[in-house]
């Protein structure tokens, strides 16, 4: 039921566009991915894209131009005009697949060219591509629990809950940006250890978090669950997304009823959304060891064992204030992989609305911080400086959590043998000094 293939996944396709055909490219035809946009400093109206190459194909220019005519009226209705996804994701599986044939077949080599549908993306200013709702943050990586945990909890790193419910939180839509998000870090309140009251001031434990972001598609009305078999239906696309985190506000506050401050100050995405279908040809196995605890009947299907995971390489990389003076690039500082999770993106949808929450167009579901099962693949600084106990180096500085100027910057693509590579292009964001006491009185 997942990894249905068509003509818009076959890898001989071309397009008509050149910088789509070049080996590297994030956005070969085989991914025309979603987002919202316009020519940047031009006050023009935002509007839908698709990634192609290094170009943009403008869709409303495109229904404008008669040449979408193929599609239902209710699905250029729900582009022409748009300033963001929402009414497109309504709309449901059907109509987005049929769009993705269509532009499919505009885009290819053969077809008529329509470079005056284009927009270099060197051009373009992003807008989020959906009006997010609600958001909804996971915490699906075992590796990320268990570490985390034992640095917060040393006598029980994985609460006994772990391997059976996917834990989660409600986050804040408000403070969630696109790509290029600069924010000032926080202030907040925290205990040094062995202190026997806090104190207040800027965060010193600021950190990442490297996760994959879930567009809820059609959702589900008040009362009425989504099923497992049928939760992928509901999911729109995925898209990249740092999870700004206080560490030091996150201590003192996450318990009893966990992450406030600490979390709801900034959260960044990625310009583009990638559907599920472009990702078909890209799923791996779900798996669940034997001697864990098989997922409840109400979380588990069996298509999850042969396709319920995503094989998507996730990358961090940072530069500081100095290594841009100095035009350096971000230097890695870690890769881990999304099928690693330990709960499918179906599960999350399935859970969440088990209990007959209802999930609507445009809602965000965070996967939590992806971190594989080696060391080097942690998705935090919090697990990669084991608490900030020891440095790392970033471009020849060394840092336990981030500095002020620093831009993080993450990456993530699918690759499979025979198939071209695809990718989400990246989110990065940029930490500003802390506001200064005259801002805060004011
Ligand atoms: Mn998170």
């Amino acid at each position: 039921m997942n990894a249905i293939l068509n003509e818009t996944h076959d890898p001989a396709l071309r397009s008509w566009v050149a910088s789509a055909n070049r080996d590297g490219t994030d956005f070969p035809i085989q991914n025309l991915p979603f987002g919202v946009f316009r020519r940047a400093g031009s006050g023009e109206a935002l509007r839908i894209g698709v990634a192609i190459g290094d170009q943009i194909a403008d869709l409303d220019g495109l229904v404008q131009a008669g040449v979408l005519d193929t599609l239902a009226p209710g699905t250029r209705a729900a582009i022409a005009g748009q300033t963001s996804l929402n009414a497109l994701m309504a709309l449901g599986r059907p109509a987005w697949s049929a769009l993705r044939l269509a532009l499919s077949q505009l885009l290819r080599a053969g077809a008529d060219e329509m470079p005056a549908a284009l927009v270099a993306q060197a051009d373009a200013e992003y807008a989020l591509p959906a009006r997010i709702g609600d958001y909804t943050d996971f915490y699906t990586s075992i590796h990320h629990a268990t570490a985390v945990g034992r640095l917060f909890r040393p006598d029980e790193p994985l609460l006994p809950n772990y391997k059976w419910v996917p834990i989660g939180y409600h986050g804040r839509a408000s403070s969630i940006g696109v790509s290029g998000q600069q924010f000032r870090r926080p202030l907040g309140q925290t205990r040094a250890p062995g202190a026997t009251a806090p104190s207040f001031g800027p965060c010193k434990r600021l950190d990442y978090e490297l996760e994959v972001g879930i567009f809820i598609g059609a959702g589900n009305a008040l009362g009425e669950p989504i099923a497992i078999g049928a939760a992928e239906q509901a999911v729109f696309g995925l898209c990249l997304l740092n999870d700004w985190s206080a560490r030091d506000l996150q201590a003192w506050e996450y318990q009893p009823l966990g992450p406030f401050l600490a979390k709801n100050f900034a959260s960044t995405i990625s310009p583009w959304v990638v559907t599920l279908e472009a990702l078909a040809p890209y799923r791996a196995a779900w798996q669940r060891n034997a001697d864990d605890p098989q997922p409840l009947p109400y979380l588990d299907d069996a298509s999850l064992r042969i396709s319920g995971a995503f094989d998507i390489t996730l990358e961090v990389a940072i530069q500081s204030a100095a290594m841009r003076s100095a035009g350096e690039p971000a230097a890695r500082v870690s890769q881990s992989n999304f099928r690693d999770s330990y709960w499918t993106v179906s599960q999350l949808v399935a859970h969440h609305t088990v209990n007959g929450c209802n999930l609507q167009p445009g809602d965000l579901l965070g996967s939590g911080t992806q971190s594989g099962p080696d060391a080097d693949q942690a998705g935090s600084l919090l697990e990669l400086t084991a608490g900030g106990k020891q440095t790392i180096d970033v471009g020849g500085e060394a840092r336990t959590f981030l500095e002020d100027g620093d831009c993080v910057v993450m990456r993530g693509w699918a690759e499979a043998e025979g198939r071209p590579r695809i990718g989400f292009g990246e989110v990065s964001g940029t930490v500003l000094p802390a506001a200064g006491g005259l801002a805060l009185r004011a």
